[in-house]
């Protein structure tokens, strides 16, 4: 049996603008086995997001397949995919926008939880609220706080006991610590390492940060203006990149050397193609030193060049 939670099949996201289509993903294919993460990494602005979006029908696809548990949810009605949201959950980013700051701790864990109508007495709720506190770190006295008298961190913690509350069994994490102090993030990122362990949950880790992903991930997709350009396990991409892109972001991590702190050793120069109706040709190729005649006109295909390592580059 396939232990594939999530397979993702030539899947196309284009926006309709003034001045074109936007190819905000083209073409992309992945899978992630259950209890495993699958770590997305680019630029802002590479498609990432609306990957994890379009991947539950947050945006309607242009083309393309999503099983899960080998069944397509693009064919289901909106009365599956609400059955299916309890399965499947997402994380964002900035905590305090997405919770309601005139809910209480106990009310914003709650409203999942309400609005599925798990509980019928009041009592199993308050149990239920304060075990999903418990599991995430928060203090029972902050039962009744409100977002604003807690930190960065603490409000994740209810996005994440929020995403827990129907026991999902898929977790789309849309950059979940790019807003907090590196201190917390480590918190953050050891919880959610946790509950994975424990729950048995399946990420895919969005971020543009290839540093935090590093810890967390079990593969890596690099994705570029809409494409995937390389995709190994971790491991393996750290210690062996081949797409120049690659290359590019992990040498923009700054720099762990004393009085050097936060320095970036490198950015990525270079003009960026336009998503809009793009042409044939390397995406990257107005931005990479070892850009040929060939990269202009020619796209470069997604192959494996060793065991689960896949490039897009024609060297
Ligand atoms: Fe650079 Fe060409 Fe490879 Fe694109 S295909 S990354 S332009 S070498």
């Amino acid at each position: 049996m396939s232990n594939k939670l999530i397979e993702v099949k030539n899947l196309k996201k284009y926006f309709n603008t003034p001045m074109g289509n936007l190819h905000a993903v083209d073409d992309v294919s992945v899978s992630i086995d259950r209890g495993k993460t699958l770590g997305v990494v680019g630029e802002s602005g590479c498609g990432k997001s609306t990957l994890g979006k379009t991947i539950i029908r947050l945006h309607e696809p242009t083309e393309g397949e999503v099983l899960f548990k080998g069944e397509n949810i693009f064919d289901y009605s909106k009365k599956d995919m609400k059955k299916l949201r309890s399965s499947i959950q997402i994380i964002f980013q900035d905590p305090y926008s997405s919770l309601n700051p005139r809910m209480t701790v106990s009310r914003l864990i709650a409203e999942p939880l309400i609005s599925n109508k798990i509980y019928k007495s009041k009592r199993e709720m308050e149990d239920r609220i304060k075990s999903l506190m418990e599991t995430v770190g928060l203090s029972g006295r902050l039962y009744n706080a409100y977002p604003h008298e807690l930190d960065g961190g603490r409000r994740q913690r209810i996005g994440i006991a929020r995403a827990l509350a129907m026991n999902p069994d898929f977790i789309i994490c849309d950059e979940p610590v790019s807003a907090l102090d590196v201190s917390i993030q480590a918190q953050i990122l050891n919880l959610l390492m946790d509950l994975q362990e424990e729950l048995e949950l399946t990420y895919l880790f969005i971020t543009h940060d290839l540093s935090v992903v590093k810890h967390i991930s079990d593969e890596i997709l690099v994705m570029y203006l809409g494409q995937s350009v390389e995709k190994a396990p971790y491991k393996e991409l750290f210690d062996n990149p081949i797409h120049p892109y690659t290359k590019a972001l992990l040498g923009s991590i700054p720099k762990p050397i004393l009085g050097e702190r936060g320095k970036i050793r490198n950015t990525i120069k270079g003009e960026i193609f336009t998503p809009i109706n793009p042409a044939s040709g390397c995406r990257f190729a107005k931005r990479c030193d070892y850009a040929k005649e060939k990269c202009y006109v020619e796209d470069p295909v997604f192959i494996e060049v060793s065991e689960n390592h896949f490039v897009a580059c024609h060297i």
